[in-house]
């Protein structure tokens, strides 16, 4: 069980706690990472240490290196042991290189290691980091395993590639929860959910059911829902509106970006990925290869994301100091080039000198700004997922997908009806979602991937033998079946999309 510590007014930091750990030297491992990583890491080590931080580093080398040395993981065997031994990894940026093959090691991490929540805080630095939005707060709380993410991708014909989108129960209660216990821990008022449930009923559908049942359990915190792209036209526009906004995964990913952006520069937002058992602090950022080996970059995204490992391990004094430091080194306008601004800043510096202001600054607080205060008294307590009793679950059709390179869909239909069969028969065809048959429009345009729908006759059943049955006819008949889904009821309720104009 991990623990969340209480947290200052402005709620800068998310503040883990291994209490237990928290006088002892905790053991953490390092990834330098690549393009900017070393220069950065080698600053935000640089920092921590002279603060004080009781940790000892175990480094690994993840990346590109280990991408093209034939490895596709970008990680090794040996690698995983040590992260998983010490459970805290702070970990710099990576390049993916281009081109298939490679899995994403940030994507992997976080599913291997089970850290399915992603806490992004942005908040503006006005006046001394230029933001349209100097009352912005808030904190973004990503689900971190499923969703597109999942990367289970395929081409099914000529012209039609898949990517499947996996919600699940857990994944949603889990999320979903934190964010309101978050709120709760962290004197938060209000919990806003971002979907895109009027097109995706069924995925977008379920996280967005969770979050309303979850929700009534918190009735002192107020809570409410947004089409992800109003959402997000409100999040850019007026960001003081929200307080934490919890989202899918794709949503999160891009509208976290968006979020530190406007609060001030992507170059200075760290995140934490907490799982039940391990945690992994990052910057948001990627690795800037263009900006690789010149001294340029600003190591404060990594540096929030040691702070918050510092919290979590139960270093929230040093991460007080830290914090502290380097809100002074930013209202004395010492700045890297990214957030500099002529009026405003007063030095523009490089990744190192960067680093050594802030050193120069521990022990010190900001005046302007507020300082922190990162109290380990107050505790967030996460219960684990209960699996449910399962539902009644009544098998009521089946689509097959075809690949076929005709254009009229009547065409289709009179070659698909030809493996109708005793027990089901072709009842629609939709071509990307759109019913064309029967009935479809002429101007409607069609791909080679269709989906045909079957369903019982009347007054009879379908079971497996049925589908069976089907693809062994469909094979006979020169029907190209690239893929099946079953359509099911659960609990009486059809848990399967209408075709669309069906
Ligand atoms: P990026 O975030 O690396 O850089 C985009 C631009 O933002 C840079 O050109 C630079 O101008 C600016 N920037 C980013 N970080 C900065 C910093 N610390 N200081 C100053 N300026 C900074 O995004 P990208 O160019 O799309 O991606 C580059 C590589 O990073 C890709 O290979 C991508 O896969 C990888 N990436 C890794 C991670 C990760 O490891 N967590 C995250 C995102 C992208």
């Amino acid at each position: 069980m991990y623990h969340i510590t209480n947290l200052n007014k402005n709620l800068w930091k998310i503040c883990y706690n291994f209490a237990s750990k928290s006088k002892h030297m905790t053991r953490i491992t390092v990834a330098k990472g690549d393009g900017i990583g070393p220069e950065i890491m080698d600053a935000t080590l640089a920092i921590i240490k002279a603060a004080g931080a009781k940790i000892e580093i175990d480094e690994i080398e993840v990346g590109e290196k280990v991408y093209l040395s034939g490895n596709t993981s970008g990680i090794s065997n040996e690698s995983w042991d040590i992260i998983r031994r010490n459970k805290i990894f702070l970990k710099a940026p990576i390049t993916t290189p281009q081109g298939g093959g490679y899995k994403s090691l940030n994507v992997t991490t976080r599913k291997f290691l089970g850290l399915y929540a992603n806490i992004r805080p942005c908040v503006s630095l006005h006046p001394f980091v230029d933001t349209k939005h100097p009352n912005m707060d808030l904190v973004i709380i990503r689900e971190n395993e499923e969703d597109l993410y999942a990367g289970i991708e395929h081409q099914q014909t000529d012209e039609v590639v898949q990517c499947l989108k996996l919600i699940s129960r857990p994944g949603c209660e889990k999320i979903v929860r934190y964010a309101f216990e978050y709120a709760k821990q962290y004197g938060r008022k209000k919990v806003t959910c971002f979907t895109k449930d009027n097109i995706m009923k069924q995925t977008d559908g379920l996280f967005h059911q969770v979050f309303d049942e979850i929700a009534k359990e918190y009735p002192d915190i107020e809570n409410e829902h947004w089409i992800i792209d109003i959402g997000a036209a409100k999040l850019a526009d007026t960001p003081e509106a929200f307080d934490v906004i919890v989202m899918p995964n794709l949503y999160g990913d891009v509208m976290s970006d968006v979020a530190a952006q406007i609060a001030g520069s992507v170059g200075l937002a760290g995140s934490a990925n907490i799982g039940e058992q391990c945690a992994m602090f990052e910057a948001i950022h990627g690795s800037a290869p263009r900006r690789a080996g010149q001294n340029m970059a600003n190591p404060s995204g990594l540096l929030q994301g040691a702070i918050q490992m510092l919290t979590h391990i139960g270093q929230a004094d040093i991460a007080e100091k830290v914090q502290n430091a380097w809100l002074k080194t930013i209202e004395d306008g010492i700045h890297t080039y990214d957030i500099f601004k002529e009026g405003t800043s007063t030095k523009k510096v490089g990744t190192k000198e960067f680093a050594q202001a802030v050193i120069e600054n521990l022990g010190q607080k900001p005046s302007t700004l507020n300082a922190v205060r990162y109290a380990t008294d107050v505790q967030l307590q996460l219960p684990k997922y209960v699996r449910k009793a399962p539902s009644a679950k009544n098998l009521v059709g089946v689509d097959l997908f075809v690949h076929w390179g005709g254009s009229d869909p009547n065409d289709l239909a009179g070659k698909v009806k030809k493996i109708n069969n005793a027990g089901a028969s072709l009842t629609m065809i939709t071509n990307r979602g759109i019913k064309v048959y029967p009935d479809g429009f002429p101007e409607t345009f069609c791909t080679d991937h269709w989906r045909c729908r079957f369903k019982p006759v009347e007054g009879k059943h379908i079971d497996k033998s049925h589908i069976v049955k089907l693809l062994i006819e469909a094979e006979n008949n020169g029907v190209d079946v690239i893929k099946t889904e079953n359509l099911y009821e659960f609990d009486g309720k059809p848990a399967f999309s209408l075709g669309q104009g069906q």
